[in-house]
């Protein structure tokens, strides 16, 4: 596995290997196993795999937790080598935003709402590192995590409106065996806190319950999530969405027949924010 902290030197490996696909993970490092499932796709449909691990302190609000996201990168390296990863680029801070640095990559429109309505500046330090990343590795695929169903949003958006010559493939959320979608952040929890917060998953498995029952009020819904989330005292509520899930507008009352939902939230435990979504279709859940 080659690592590389400079541009040049990933240049120079892609070269070498201009003809062949290649599959890229985007991470923030502290690596568990839904990054992992995104690797082993990736190695499933490509010729070569690369990963990145870059803190991008752009997508962290001044409030948000920066300067104590767990990393952990010679664990992370031999996770990414256990797997057969070609490439790891794991860059400086300096190496990304040198001291002239200018450019701001921005989607407007589905950005306003949901995680983009509580983190005004989140999406576009996103597609900013993205779009770099992009640029640097020249993937042919590069592989997100339903998890974060916004940013796979968002990301698709900047690559039909920027015209990038890759896909995007969307992996389904890795969860613990209680249900609770893994995180890195998952680390931050108490074990008082950690047993409360499979309060996400239960209210969106009761909603999709409900779903399935054939229930098509998007106010029953939610109101439905947050009555779950109520009973658990540890767990604030920061916002419960059911939500058009290509516009990620919200909807109000009677679902079109026609649509899915995307079922969201974001719910603290303390200072801890964690997020959730089930995408409902008439047909499955994703
Ligand atoms: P992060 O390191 O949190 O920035 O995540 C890097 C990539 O892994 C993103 O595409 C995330 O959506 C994805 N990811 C994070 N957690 C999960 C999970 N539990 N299941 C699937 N993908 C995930």
């Amino acid at each position: 596995m080659i690592i590389t902290e400079t541009i040049d030197e990933v240049r120079t490996a892609r070269r070498q290997h201009a003809l062949e696909t290649l599959g890229l993970v985007t991470t923030m490092g502290f690596l568990h196993e839904g990054h992992l499932q995104l690797v082993r796709r990736a190695k499933a449909e490509n010729d070569r795999v690369a990963a990145t691990i870059f803190v991008n302190p752009k997508q962290f609000g001044p409030t948000e937790d920066l300067s104590r996201y767990p990393r952990d990168l010679q664990r992370d390296l031999h996770l990414l080598e256990a797997e057969g990863v070609d490439y790891v680029f794991v860059p400086g801070d300096e190496v990304i935003y040198p001291a002239d640095y200018q450019t701001v990559v921005s989607v407007t429109g589905i950005t306003n709402y949901l995680e983009g309505a509580r983190r005004p500046t989140h999406f576009d330090g996103v597609t900013t590192v993205v779009a770099k990343l992009f640029n640097i590795m020249q993937p042919t695929r590069a592989y997100f995590g339903q998890k974060d169903a916004q940013q796979v949003a968002v990301v698709r958006q900047m690559v039909r409106d920027l015209n990038f010559n890759l896909d995007i493939v969307v992996c389904p959320t890795a969860r613990e065996t209680d249900g609770l979608a893994m995180s890195s952040r998952n680390k931050y929890l108490s074990s008082e806190q950690r047993r409360a917060a499979t309060a996400l998953y239960h209210a969106l498995s009761g909603a999709e319950t409900m779903w399935r029952a054939g229930e098509r009020n998007s106010d029953v819904l939610r109101e439905s999530m947050m009555q779950v989330l109520s009973i658990e005292p540890l767990a604030h509520v920061d916002y419960i969405s059911a939500a058009d899930p290509v516009t990620l507008r919200e909807i109000e009352g009677e679902i079109p027949s026609d649509k899915g939902i995307l079922l969201s939230m974001a719910v603290f435990f303390d200072k801890t924010r964690l997020i959730d979504n089930f995408l409902l279709t008439p047909a499955k859940q994703d």
